[in-house]
């Protein structure tokens, strides 16, 4: 039965949850448009949970360094929010596609400007105004979470990163089509090598659990200087919640409850604001792009621990 009061410990729960887990049939596919990925065994499964104070707990394979992909746009996007605040909606919509997370068809119908930062064209938006500002967009993320993980050995994985390079060409259509619109401002294969590196960086479920920290201490550091005002922080979780597992998130919300956002190297981040933040890795895929096993995780965490923003 559904344990309604907030727990003094995650680690039981998490515990509970790995069992279930493990019983569960079914892990889905890893993702294969990403050779260097779909190597990865489905039944691997690890999750982590981090309080705000930096305490963490964990559960299975929570140590094994994954590829974020696509987590890493909440990163970009806090930074880039921080630096320019509200201008940057000017480039990049806030309202769920209801389409796949690499899809081209509303871009035309919409003038180059993507719906949200987290489908593939808001990511690329998103990366080429933080490369403006910073001028090395995927270094200025990488010390972002070492610097918030407390992990100073996170790095990009080279490997994945020219697997996607070699098959880019639908980030570079993205890339080219919003360039038209002059919605890009770096040279396009500039910014994909941005991008391509940002999406390999490899870490653990305890690294994005504390990275993601920030999201539940109403924008304030690991370091206790602030990244984003409260409103700020209050409207990533937002997008998060509406767009953060592209065409599933409707789903997501009803199932979880939670903001949340998914990579296709199998790891989702989700966030209870004031309270904690989770991530849960499992490569196996669903056709949305969704860990099949990392949705159940967390679906299973709010029901046993009722820790929901709803
Ligand atoms: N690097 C991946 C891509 O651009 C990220 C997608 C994802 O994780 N959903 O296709």
């Amino acid at each position: 039965m559904a344990i309604m009061s907030a727990p003094t410990t995650f680690q039981p729960i998490l515990e509970r949850i790995a069992e279930d887990i493990e019983r569960t049939p079914g892990r889905g596919r890893p993702a294969d448009y990403i050779p260097a990925l779909a190597a990865c065994d489905p039944r691997r499964f690890g999750m982590a949970v981090a309080e705000p104070d930096g305490t963490v707990y964990g559960v299975g394979d929570w140590r094994e360094p994954f590829s974020t992909q696509s987590i890493t746009k909440v990163f970009t996007l806090a930074l880039d929010l921080a630096r320019e605040g509200d201008a940057l909606w000017e480039h990049v919509g806030r309202e769920p596609s209801g389409n796949p997370f690499n899809s081209l068809v509303q871009l035309e119908y919409e003038n180059g400007i993507p719906r949200n930062p987290f489908i593939n064209a808001g990511a690329l938006v998103v990366t080429d105004r933080l490369h403006t500002r910073t001028g090395d967009a995927a270094g200025e993320l990488l010390a972002f979470l070492r610097a918030e993980s407390g992990n100073p050995d996170l790095t990009y994985d080279e490997e994945v990163a020219a697997s996607e390079a070699a098959h880019g060409d639908r980030n570079a259509a993205l890339g080219h089509f919003m360039a038209s619109y002059s919605n890009i401002d770096n040279p396009v294969p500039v910014l994909l090598e941005q991008y391509f590196r940002q999406c390999s960086v490899a870490a653990s479920c305890a690294d994005l659990a504390l990275a993601t920290g920030f999201l539940a201490r109403h924008g304030i550091r690991a370091d206790g200087t602030r990244l984003l005002t409260r409103s700020q922080a209050k409207q990533v979780n937002a997008v998060m919640l509406t767009c953060g597992t592209y065409d599933a998130a409707g789903d997501f919300a009803y199932r979880v409850g939670l903001p949340g956002k998914s990579g296709v190297g199998g790891g989702i981040i989700a966030v209870v604001p004031g309270r904690c933040t989770l991530c849960v890795w499992s490569p196996g895929l669903d056709e949305r792009g969704n860990s099949v096993a990392g949705v159940a995780a967390l679906d299973r965490f709010t029901t046993l621990t009722g820790l929901s923003v709803f």
